[in-house]
């Protein structure tokens, strides 16, 4: 292959389109912000992720190596976080109250979700991250950093919390433009704001509440962290002071993005992420996804084998969900920084063309399996190569989809219009690596192994046990209260995950089912 092109991306930070330069040379480390876990992502959700699965890919095509950090938010992130001054219910507490009998308890649900993100995530073929850590289990690091800020002046306490005191950072606003202010005063709020709060452009590290259902002992008392100071410490926890990129959907610019700039660089005394990378939302069918509108979609609802929702589009429905190549496909197909309109439209023609890279590849497979003939029956290898360094190159710039999803299909083209029935080996040869090249990049042509996404970590033993503990108390709760369908329910939740429950004299045990 020529010299690998210049990787070059939008930084929201300097407004500019700029080469990315990694701090460690040939190591890309980068951040993306993921999901609050309090039901079931959207593909909007998706749209953000898959541009950090994106340049994840490109930086490995080019030869990087790359420490990719996506955490999971199971608290913290409030209903009303959009303003600056966090006010209303956590996400997750809302949440639990809305879906309540279906859930041990809040740590249950949160699990809950997180699996089905991380279903999601691996249908759809985004690379797994190198660590996907949850807020919950990084309190300890965030209590540490809020009491470092507010030793070094630039935090107070209330009563209510502790608070981000903006004026201790003159570069506030530098990522959006924004300080605050004239949000605030257009927001015509009904959640009171701290009426100690010094200033009101201030934001919660802490906020004290020894009713939360998520609450862990702090200097100032119970209560539970802010949503910007996890990101700040679970990045830096696992990247480094300093490391090179961070990505989220454009909504989080402002505040979260901003806040987390204010505390790293509060914390570390200098600047700590060099690009900031936002992808723009995407809308259904020329509209703001809404329910109301029937413009919403969940993941699973375009994926499931049989969605049932009402609200799922006939063909989707009938057809038993769409191949998740496909959405995936459908989601890359604008650019990251463009408006995007997803439309069904978008869905078939994207569905189509992932059937015409299966047929390749089964092709080459059986021409593979057949091993007949060690000459390919048309010297199309260099416009395969040419093709394959056009699409790299337009995901280079700036993450061009568009440019590359048409590079590599004009090599499918070459390849439909070149070889004749049946290959030779040699042709599957060539066809097979072209395709895992252009899979490599950008993911639309195998699907993900079941392997990969079932392989257990030992995070996932630990969540197993813990989900089982928690749904044999609720099981004896409910038992004791004389909620037997309740119990009976529990009873068969464990017996879908292979657990036998037990119930003897001295009280309930369980077992793993043994299968023969
Ligand atoms: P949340 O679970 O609300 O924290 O969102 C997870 C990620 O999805 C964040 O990076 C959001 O900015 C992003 N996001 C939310 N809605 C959309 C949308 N319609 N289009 C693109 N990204 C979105
Ligand atoms: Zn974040």
């Amino acid at each position: 292959m020529a010299d690998a092109p210049t990787f070059r991306i939008y930084n929201s930070l300097t407004r500019q389109t700029e080469p990315i330069e990694p701090i460690s040379p040939g190591h890309l480390r980068f951040y993306g912000c993921g999901p609050t876990v309090y039901t079931y992502a959207h593909i909007g959700n998706f749209r953000s992720f898959l541009t950090s699965d994106l340049i994840l890919r490109t930086a490995r095509a080019i030869g990087w190596d790359v420490t990719y950090v996506s955490n999971v938010t199971d608290v913290g992130h409030l209903t009303q976080d959009d303003l600056v001054d966090p006010s209303g219910a956590d996400k997750m507490a809302a949440a639990l109250e809305r879906e309540g009998e279906r859930f041990a308890n809040i740590y249950d649900l949160a699990r809950f979700y997180t699996n089905a993100l991380v279903d999601d995530w691996h249908a759809l073929n985004l690379v797994e991250p190198d660590v996907r850590p949850r807020a919950t289990e990084h309190v300890t690091d965030q209590l540490k950093a809020v009491i470092q800020l507010v030793e070094q002046g630039a935090a107070y306490a209330t009563d209510r919390g502790v608070y981000f005191s903006v004026e201790a950072f003159p570069d506030y606003g530098k990522l959006s433009g924004n300080d605050a202010a004239e949000q605030l005063q257009a927001t015509d709020r009904e959640t009171v704001a701290d009426p100690d709060k010094r200033d009101p452009r201030d934001f919660a590290l802490w906020k004290l509440d020894d009713a939360h259902l998520m609450q862990w002992h702090s200097p100032w008392g119970w209560g539970y962290p802010g949503w910007h100071i996890e990101c700040s410490v679970m990045g830096m926890k696992y990247l480094g002071e300093r490391f090179d990129l961070h990505t989220g959907g454009e909504d989080l610019t402002f505040p979260h993005h901003e806040c987390e700039i204010a505390q790293n660089e509060s914390l570390t005394g200098h600047q700590s992420v060099n690009y900031w990378v936002h992808t723009r939302f995407l809308q259904v069918e020329g509209k703001k996804m809404s329910k109301s509108s029937g413009t919403f979609y969940t993941v699973r609802d375009l994926i499931a084998p049989t969605p049932t929702d009402d609200h799922v589009p006939a063909p989707i429905r009938t057809q038993g969900g769409v191949d998740p190549l496909a959405l995936r496909y459908a989601l890359i197909s604008g650019q990251y920084r463009k408006p995007f309109n997803f439309t069904l439209k978008t869905l078939r023609d994207s569905a189509r063309a992932v059937r015409r890279y299966q047929a390749l590849a089964e092709n080459a497979a059986e021409a593979l399996d057949r091993d007949d003939g060690d000459e390919t029956s048309a010297p199309i290898g260099e416009a395969l190569q040419a093709q394959y360094d056009a699409a790299l190159q337009a995901m280079c710039d700036d993450l061009n989809t568009p440019a590359a999803l048409a590079a590599a299909l004009d090599g499918v083209k070459t390849i439909e219009r070149a070889l004749d029935d049946p290959w030779s080996a040699a042709d599957g040869q060539m066809v097979h690596d072209w395709l895992h090249k252009i899979d490599d990049l950008l993911g639309i042509v195998y699907p993900a192994t079941d392997e990969a996404a079932d392989e257990p970590t030992a995070a996932d033993d630990d969540d197993r046990a813990a989900t089982i503990d928690a749904l044999i108390a609720a099981r004896e709760a409910a038992r004791a209260a004389g909620n037997y369908d309740r119990a009976d329910e529990i009873r068969d939740r464990l017996d879908a995950m292979g657990i036998e429950v037990m119930d003897g004299p001295d009280g309930t045990t369980w077992r793993e089912k043994v299968t023969i």
